[in-house]
């Protein structure tokens, strides 16, 4: 049974990304900065795979309001960074939000997943 809104936030912390940012486990991060993180997937599925996390514990697209709008802008900004950094922004590289059980989300703290280092079909599975 999905959790509602505020429960979620409540127990937003014990998420696995919660205690990443929290630093309580290890990350391999490639960026960081106040409002989020930026580390790699522990199961890629691309030669590069990054996973940028805002470190308000959004639980997914949903749980936003306008105001918060422009903390979800800076995630696509450091999506780019991302990769710039690992070296494919030039040839092309996917940014992927999954948005809710149907969609494939596992862990109810919003991320983009940033892919790179291969082509990419369309659409996806
Ligand atoms: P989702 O399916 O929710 O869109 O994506 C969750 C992603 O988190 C998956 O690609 C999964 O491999 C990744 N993931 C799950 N647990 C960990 C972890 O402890 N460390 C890292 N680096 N990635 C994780």
């Amino acid at each position: 049974m999905r959790m509602g809104r505020v429960e979620a936030r409540v127990s937003q912390g014990e998420t696995i990304f919660g205690k990443i940012i929290r630093g309580e486990i290890p990350s391999d991060k490639v960026y960081e900065d106040d409002l989020a993180v930026a580390f790699r997937d522990i199961h890629p599925v691309a030669p590069s795979h990054v996973l940028v996390v805002p470190k308000h514990p959004f639980v997914s697209l949903l749980d936003s309001s306008p105001a918060e709008a422009a903390v979800l802008g800076h995630l696509l900004w450091v999506a780019a960074e991302v990769a710039r950094r690992e070296g494919y922004a030039e040839d092309g590289f996917r940014v992927v939000i999954n948005n809710g059980e149907s969609a494939g989300q596992e862990v109810e703290h919003l991320h983009l997943h940033v892919l790179g280092g291969r082509r990419f079909g369309w659409p996806p599975g």
